[in-house]
């Protein structure tokens, strides 16, 4: 089971009042009870047009206590509660805070990455910058140094930290193989490297000892660089993370790997296919285990393309997310050469449309997809922009419509991760959403039209103009 240890203590006391009693508890029945008396710390924001995390509801009102949704009524409903403090909304269109399924924090600084950056000042400086553009939680899969429990439970008992944090702590990987501990700066390497079985239970349970939310693996031979996790580590640890209620997420980047994932028990394939297209035995078993697949499209395109340097490389929605030592480095002529003349560019380009290919043929064979970007492990990959970007990529190119986009990235990636408190707006769910200033439905981009990120039932951020990212250069 996705755990949340003590993350919702300081709301889980007034939480239960409305979310505790099961789901036959009528949110409209206490409403009315207390409709006699003056409701304070109650908020109402009239008029605004919601996406709920499964569907257009039209102009409604939102009735927001403790932190959590309360209601949802028509709008003009005449038995709201008085006294509350009411937000006109109209015109403006609001959507659950997203939730990414695969992202990092905390290991990387400016143009810098790497283990020596996992502090809870650096890793709230990340999840703020998700936070300020909407993605109100993150899972960390993986490489999170020792301090994960302590950071996760400070960070989560404050929305003004940032996005709420859970994750795999350090995950298990392979001696000398995935992660690269040199390439990904790993110098007091967190990730546990079993050699057979046994050890692999033992890692399994020793992180589950230490409180992670879920088991990360990396199955991937690097391009045929590196010794692979064999089939014996990882089948011993889905077994044991198994055995102990946790979920298994795998990142893969080929084929063979995945569908042996898939017959292995892995819940989540949490990297796209991207050695070849994916065939109908492996999409039926996907279907019938009901495995989850995140594409996670940006993370080959972040290699390159802002070295070609695209026409919108200078909108302020960019800009913002960059640390200014990154900026000048995009900006270098010689960077940009280098880059676009390495030979791994075109491998880069190559995996995206594979990528692609395969999610568009997983969406329509029905496919569980849900949500990542790997944002945060690389300074290229930027938080927050990644998570929009994905979004244009699932819809310009892998066939999603605006609406299933914003399925994906809110209610069904937060049932991937087992949340049922988010992920939508809903009776007994969290606050959790995000004020636009255009519609998503009628355009994916305009979930960049981001006027304020609310969090807990509390204004946390924006506009997102005034972002700064000062804090993570
Ligand atoms: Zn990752």
């Amino acid at each position: 089971m996705f755990r949340r240890p003590g993350a919702l203590v300081a709301l889980a006391a007034t939480a239960c009042l409305a979310a505790c009693s099961g789901p036959a508890q009528d949110a409209a029945t206490a409403d009315a009870s207390a409709t006699s008396e003056v409701d304070t710390g109650v908020i109402v924001i009239d008029n605004a047009r919601v996406f709920d995390g499964m569907r257009d509801l039209g102009e409604v009102s939102l009735v927001i206590r403790d932190g959590l949704i309360e209601r949802v009524a028509e709008a003009g409903a005449n038995d709201l509660p008085e006294g509350a403090e009411r937000i006109d909304h109209r015109g403006r269109f609001i959507i659950p805070g997203l939730v990414n399924d695969h992202a990092h924090v905390g290991n990387t600084r400016g143009t810098e990455h790497g283990d020596r950056f996992y502090t809870q000042d650096q890793v709230s400086a990340d999840l703020r910058q998700f936070q300020a553009y909407g993605i109100t939680t993150v899972a960390s899969l993986g490489m999170n140094g020792n301090a994960f429990g302590e950071i996760r439970t400070a960070i989560n008992a404050d929305p003004m930290l940032g996005a709420q944090l859970y994750g795999a702590g350090g995950g298990v990987g392979t001696p000398d193989g995935a992660p690269p501990a040199a390439n990904m700066g790993l110098s007091d390497d967190p990730v546990a490297r079993p050699v057979d079985a046994e050890s692999a239970r033992a890692a399994v349970r020793a992180q589950a000892a230490s409180g992670v939310d879920l088991i990360k693996l990396w199955v991937d031979d690097l391009g045929g660089k590196s010794p692979q996790m064999t089939p014996e580590v990882y089948k011993a640890a889905i077994e044991e993370a198994h055995s102990l209620e946790l979920l298994v997420a795998a990142h893969i980047h080929d084929l063979e790997p995945a569908a042996d994932l898939v017959a292995s028990g892995v819940d989540i394939i949490a990297h796209g296919i991207r050695d070849q297209a994916i065939d109908a035995t492996l999409v039926e078993a996907m279907k019938t285990a009901g495995t989850g697949y995140i594409a996670t499209l940006q993370i080959d395109e972040a290699n390159y393309i802002y070295a070609e340097q695209p026409d919108w490389l200078d909108t302020p929605f960019l800009r913002n997310a960059l640390p200014a030592s990154v900026r000048a480095q995009w900006s270098d002529a010689a960077w940009r050469e280098q880059k676009l003349a390495d030979p791994a560019t075109q491998t880069h380009r190559d995996a995206l449309a594979v990528n692609l290919a395969n999610l568009s043929s997983l969406r329509e064979a029905g496919v569980r997809i849900g949500f990542g970007t790997d944002a945060g492990a690389l300074p290229h990959r930027v938080p927050g922009f990644a998570e929009h970007r994905e979004l244009e990529l699932m819809v310009e190119r892998a066939g999603f419509s605006p609406e299933q986009a914003l399925v994906v990235v809110t209610s069904v990636a937060a049932q991937m991760l087992r949340f049922d408190d988010r992920g939508a707006l809903q009776p007994g769910k969290r606050a959790d959403f995000v004020v636009l200033s255009a519609d998503p439905l009628s355009d994916i981009r305009n979930t960049r039209s981001i006027e304020a990120v609310w969090q807990a039932g509390r204004k946390v951020a924006g506009p997102i103009a005034d972002y700064d990212p000062q804090a993570r250069d």
